[in-house]
């Protein structure tokens, strides 16, 4: 896989995109939609619910702001905005509807997920049966292979980012904040810290080079989050936070994954290695065969026996359903319910290295 890296010559503002074609508005946001109640927050930014007037239709509105310590940051919300524009056509990242622009802030009008973040599904108490969590890991690869295809990177893939757009059953997944997110450049290396320590990669601590790989490792944190209903690095403070990722400290015990498949165990210690070339890249994930399992356990042998050959006279590691896998899959009794449960403490994201 070639892993492109980014260009950091000019510090923070490496990987930034500038240009959006979505028309900032100067009318206040309030006079086009009726803002119902705060459904997330961040650091710097504010989530709102709220109802267009004319259509009825349902947004999310992020209310980020334009100072930030201190520091004019208009550049980077024009960046979140440019890079959702360029993710536009893929449906596993959230669509940019419009824009508006207070004094202090900039209001991204976005679609609206109501299905909350994947990571309730993390702490709950009855975690997802694995048929479901493999449909989340294909979608999420879809959206992040699609970005990587754009050479651009997440940097911030955590359970919080990751929403639904249905709670019960659990609809498709959207991918939100792209605040982190850099594009790839053909020259230099980008070093920046960032990301949220329970979730970033050994490279991001460690101020080696950011690549792809750096998200994928995010998916596989995310991946064990899921099945195990843990936090496979979050120690009792940060510096054993820290400690935990570089040293790549994983509890693969028996306890953490009794009723976990051995497929499951695979896909995630195929992830969760500190070199990055040796991860796989989205696309040969999507070929391990934990993500189509449970599926084929519902198709009939010949069904299965024709996709093999298939699969083999395309050579390829990309292997491509024979049916549309979303939306339509059963549920069954989650067989994790007496799964222990860790600390699960937001961390906001850093940047710029001050916090590590
Ligand atoms: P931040 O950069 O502050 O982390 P996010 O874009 O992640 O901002 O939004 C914060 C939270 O708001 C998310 O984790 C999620 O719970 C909620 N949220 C964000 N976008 C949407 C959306 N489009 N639909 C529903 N909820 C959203
Ligand atoms: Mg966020």
């Amino acid at each position: 896989m070639s892993r492109r890296r980014l260009d950091n010559r000019s510090g923070l503002s490496a990987g930034l995109l500038g240009e959006i074609q979505t028309p900032i508005s100067i009318d206040s946001m309030e006079s086009v939609y009726e803002v119902t109640g705060e459904i997330g927050r961040g650091k710097f930014a504010v989530v709102k619910r709220c109802v267009e007037k004319t259509s009825g239709k349902v947004f999310a509105a992020k209310f980020l702001r334009k100072r930030r310590r201190g520091r004019d940051c208009r550049a980077e919300v024009v960046h979140e905005m440019a890079v959702l524009e360029m993710a536009r056509n893929n449906t596993r990242v959230v669509n940019l509807h419009a824009a508006h622009e207070t004094d202090h802030d900039i209001i991204l009008i976005l679609e609206y997920a109501a299905g909350g973040e994947i990571f309730d599904h993390c702490v709950s108490e009855e975690l997802l049966p694995e048929t479901q969590i493999t449909r989340l890991i294909r979608q999420t690869l879809e959206g992040v292979h699609h970005l990587h295809q754009c050479s651009v990177v997440h940097l911030d893939l955590k359970p919080q980012n990751i929403l639904l757009t249905s709670l019960s059953p659990p609809g498709d997944i959207k991918i939100v904040d792209f605040g982190l997110a850099r594009r790839l450049g053909a020259a230099g290396e980008l070093r920046e810290i960032l990301g949220t320590p329970e979730y970033v990669a050994p490279e991001v601590l460690n101020y080696e080079p950011i690549t792809t790989a750096t998200d994928l490792w995010s998916v596989g944190v995310i991946a064990y989050m899921l099945v195990t209903g843990e936090s496979p690095f979050a120690g009792d403070d940060k510096q054993e936070t820290y400690l935990n990722v570089s040293q790549v400290n994983v509890d693969y015990s028996r306890e953490a994954f009794a009723r976990v498949s051995e497929l499951a165990v695979d896909f995630i210690r195929k992830l969760l290695v500190k070199t990055p070339e040796d991860r796989p890249s989205a696309a040969e994930c999507m070929s391990h065969p934990w993500l189509w399992q449970q599926q084929q356990l519902c198709l009939s042998p010949e069904f299965i026996a024709v996709r093999t050959i298939r699969e083999r006279s395309c050579g390829t590691k990309w292997a491509a359903p024979l049916e549309d896998p979303e939306d339509k899959e059963n549920f069954l009794e989650s067989p994790h319910s007496q799964a222990k449960k860790s600390r699960f403490d937001e961390e906001a994201p850093t940047a710029g290295g001050s916090d590590f």
